[in-house]
């Protein structure tokens, strides 16, 4: 999806210590997990750059070769997902979509169409904080092709008209799409990396593995456990402004973890730091003192739009999204000063989810109404 490869999550391929600078995995103490058992703890690791960034997979099986014909069907499937996805390339099917916009409806995909329904389900629960018809507002920072800079209030505003995720129309009978008002312009990347996770879970699951760590430029999988007994996964939140240090670390056991920053994507004008998450109700990047939010939930699509959106609306705001009665957990890491603290109205450390299978769960997708969180 993007040309321009994460510089804040960079080193994947280097092995097992690629985890410990991404987002951190650590058994023990020790960076690195137990060696392989003869026969039944073997692990084949794979490293593609897709989406514009670094994807590692690593599968726990005893046959190597079938362990490296899944992670063909991996990767298979994740760059047909960006080939559909992706904003950069004039064939793509969301390309289509866009070109559309204020015409007729268009017939999409069925992967296209469970994101977008999906990526909609978010933006109603969250109450547009995450909208995936932001798109203009990212181009007009300059986000997508750049170059990055502040615009005029006018162009804001011109681009804030063709926001919203009410102007999307689906028709599930015909699996049609209306992008309502012209130059509206759909953009996956606040979700597209965790939903391929999802997708690429379910895959390894088919295939009968239970053991494995999916990477994908720092949204995470784990599946299973490190060595197919009890211990979890021992992963960590990398410190935000300290890549080489860790923050924290936490188990977790089939669960996903995503964390949105203000230091992933950003640029710098007239001293202030300006980040690639965007508010929808102003039309310019977030204003806040939070400077990461990392989220946990059963499925990569959840945890990867929620962190999107976590990072809009601000602790306070977003309480009502969270909480381990529902299996979301999140840690917040905000500005104080010349210091980094943690927001007591974190939720964390995660706990395992007892409802929880080792599925990703499916997104609702109704229109239940959701709690009142509007900007103030
Ligand atoms: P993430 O790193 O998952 O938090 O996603 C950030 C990306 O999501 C940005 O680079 C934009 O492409 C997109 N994005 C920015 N703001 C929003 C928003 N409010 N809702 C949905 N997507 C957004
Ligand atoms: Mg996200």
């Amino acid at each position: 999806m993007r040309r321009d490869v994460k510089p804040a999550r960079p080193h994947v391929g280097h092995g097992w210590t690629a985890f410990v600078l991404a987002v951190g995995l650590w058994g023990m103490g020790v960076p690195v997990p137990r060696p392989p058992v003869a026969g039944t703890d073997r692990w084949t690791q794979r490293t593609w750059v897709v989406m514009g960034t670094y994807l590692t997979v690593r599968v726990r099986h005893p046959d190597s070769a079938y362990a490296e014909r899944i992670l063909d069907g991996v990767i298979d499937l994740v760059q047909d997902l960006d080939r559909r996805l992706t904003l950069y390339d004039p064939s793509s099917e969301l390309w289509a979509l866009n070109r559309q916009a204020g015409g007729p409806p268009l017939p999409v995909s069925e992967p296209l169409w469970d994101l977008l329904e999906r990526a909609l389900a978010y933006s109603r629960e969250t109450q547009g904080a995450f909208d995936v018809t932001i798109g203009p507002i990212v181009q007009t920072w300059g986000f997508l092709e750049g170059p990055r800079r502040v615009p005029s209030d006018e162009a804001i505003a011109r681009a804030r008209a063709r926001v919203g995720y009410t102007k999307v129309e689906l028709d599930p009978s015909r699996r049609t799409v209306r992008l309502t008002t012209p130059g509206m312009v759909l953009d996956f990347g606040g979700i597209a990396k965790g939903y391929a996770l999802d997708r690429a879970v379910e895959l390894l699951q088919q295939a009968g593995l239970r053991d494995a760590l999916l990477n994908f430029g720092g949204e995470i999988y784990a599946m299973g456990t490190p060595d197919g007994g009890d211990r979890p996964w021992t992963l960590a939140v990398r410190h935000p402004r300290r890549p080489d240090r860790v923050w924290r670390e936490f188990p977790v056991r089939d669960m996903a973890v995503s964390t949105s920053g203000d230091y992933e994507r950003f640029f710098f004008q007239g001293g202030r730091r300006y980040s690639h998450i965007l508010s929808p109700w102003t039309g310019r990047p977030v204003e806040t003192d939070v400077v990461s939010v990392t989220v946990v939930a059963p499925s990569a699509t959840e945890a990867d739009a929620l962190s999107t959106a976590l990072f809009v609306m601000g602790p306070e705001r977003a309480q009502a999204l969270v909480g381990a009665d529902r299996c979301r957990y999140v840690l917040w890491i905000r500005q104080q000063g010349r210091h980094l603290i943690e927001d007591p109205r974190s939720v964390w450390p995660p706990r395992p989810c007892p409802s929880q299978g080792s599925r990703p769960s499916r997104t609702p997708k109704s229109n239940d109404p959701s709690p009142d969180i509007r900007p103030q």
